[in-house]
């Protein structure tokens, strides 16, 4: 597949006769990576996840209640890349409201994994990921609340990234846990990735939780040279599965020949991850989901009155890992459980924060496994605390904000995909695109 920066040279006549050929293969590639093949504007197609809004294209967030919806505006991250030789072409499968890891949960059915198809690809930008992967997309757009960027691109084999909270815009995005959520970009190269998010970020006044300051662009100036100093947490790895730390070792004893300086560090907090982000993030979920009654957007029930209504179509309209995360959002949220868990998850998260900032004074970047094993089997996983587990090297990153980078660096002996992550300082982006380049 053509990469994006060479695609960027290609006549709008050359890129008009890839939309049709990319088109058709992800038809025949039988993947289900794609709901749709709209398109809008004019340049490289970059493939969009079903719940960032392209103006007058549907958007379900994979969830029947959305069906019928069609975007009035125009996502920022959109908007921008469309003002960079880029365009919006297809929507691309994911979980039902970006909950899940693995885009078993969307109202499309499950995607596959091109390695593997017996494989999920991740979750749950699962869509965006197969398609880079499968060579159905020159790039594409995820979102990442918890991983659902760097978990499909480390199962599926491509380079995923999560940007600093607050680098690109929210706006136009449908809100999952409006705290966490980043728009980032999935792409078959570190370059790639690095021209995408640059074509994305910036200040926006629609956004309140935008940063008000610029920084540069990224893309041209990368760095493959660097040297740095690198941290790796040896307990947090040790619970990763046997060929996750062989590759980890690998990559580790790679890094140390290239120059960069590898230091041995604790972090004790790691071990609240998983409990405070599904608290925080069911609560947020519960009351962004609240909106979704019949009235205002796509998918209306029938019904006698408004009671019914709002009953009827959020019964019909959600599937059950929606409706299970609505009812632990609600319930953490409730007068008597507020305090003990709402409010010492918002705690737990400030100490969370604070343990990666004291890592960051003395190491440039961390070194981390982006899931605990290679992508599971399609319909394995039947215990949802089992899926929440292996979001364990992750959610760290989204509570405390950061950037952070997967990028594939070996396969199993069954030839899946491994991927391990750079994570940096808030802002920190050139010095983890750097890093990650000098790792390709
Ligand atoms: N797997 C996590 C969840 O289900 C993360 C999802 C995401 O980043 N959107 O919430």
């Amino acid at each position: 597949m053509i990469t994006l920066k060479e695609a960027l040279r290609k006549s709008n006549e050359e890129l008009a006769a890839l939309r049709a050929e990319l088109e058709e293969k992800a038809k025949a590639s039988g993947l289900n990576a794609y709901v749709g093949y709209e398109s809008s504007g004019e340049g490289v197609p970059i493939l969009v996840k079903d719940n960032i809004q392209v103006k007058e294209w549907p958007v379900t967030a994979a969830s029947k209640i959305l069906q019928g919806y069609i975007a009035p505006y125009e996502a920022t991250a959109i908007k921008n890349l469309k003002s960079k030789g880029m365009m919006a072409f297809g929507r691309a499968n994911m979980d039902e409201f970006a909950m899940g890891s693995t885009t078993e949960s969307s109202f499309y059915g499950p995607t596959k994994n091109p390695h593997g198809t017996d494989r999920v690809p991740g979750g749950s930008s699962g869509g965006s990921a197969a398609a880079v992967a499968g060579g159905i997309a020159i790039a594409a757009l995820g979102s990442d609340t918890g991983g659902s960027i760097r978990q499909p691109a480390a199962y599926c084999g491509v380079v995923g990234m999560k940007p600093t909270y607050g680098r690109v815009s929210r706006f136009g995005l449908g809100a999952y846990a409006s705290s966490l959520d980043q728009i980032g970009p999935i792409a078959q190269n570190v370059e790639d990735a690095a021209i995408l998010y640059d074509a994305i970020k910036g200040h926006d006044d629609k956004d309140s939780t935008s940063a008000d300051f610029e920084i540069e662009d990224i893309a041209n100036n990368l760095d493959t040279e660097v040297k740095l100093t690198i941290a790796v947490i040896d307990e947090h790895v040790a619970q990763a599965d046997e060929d996750i730390q062989k590759a980890f070792a690998e990559t580790v004893a790679r890094l140390e020949d290239a120059g960069h300086t590898i230091v041995h560090k604790e972090m004790s907090n790691t071990k609240y991850d998983i409990a405070t982000y599904y608290i925080l993030a069911t609560a947020e979920a519960a009351t962004n989901l609240a909106r979704y009654d019949g009235v205002r957007y796509g998918r209306r029930a029938e019904a006698k009155n408004t009671e019914e209504l709002f009953y009827n179509t959020r019964s019909e309209g959600f599937g059950e890992e929606v409706k299970r995360r609505i009812l632990l959002g609600n319930f953490v949220l409730s007068s008597g459980y507020y305090d003990a868990y709402y409010v010492k998850a918002q705690k737990v998260r400030h100490l969370i924060r604070d343990e990666y900032n004291r890592i960051f004074e003395e190491a440039d970047l961390i070194l981390s496994p982006v899931a605990p094993s290679v992508a599971p089997k399609i319909g394995s996983i039947h215990d949802p605390l089992e899926m929440y587990k292996s979001d364990m090297y992750t959610l760290g990153v989204n509570l405390a904000g950061l950037p952070g980078i997967s990028l594939p660096v070996a396969k199993n002996d069954e030839g899946m995909p491994i991927g391990l992550q750079l994570i940096a300082k808030a802002f920190d982006e050139k010095i983890l695109f750097n890093g990650a380049a000098s790792m390709e």
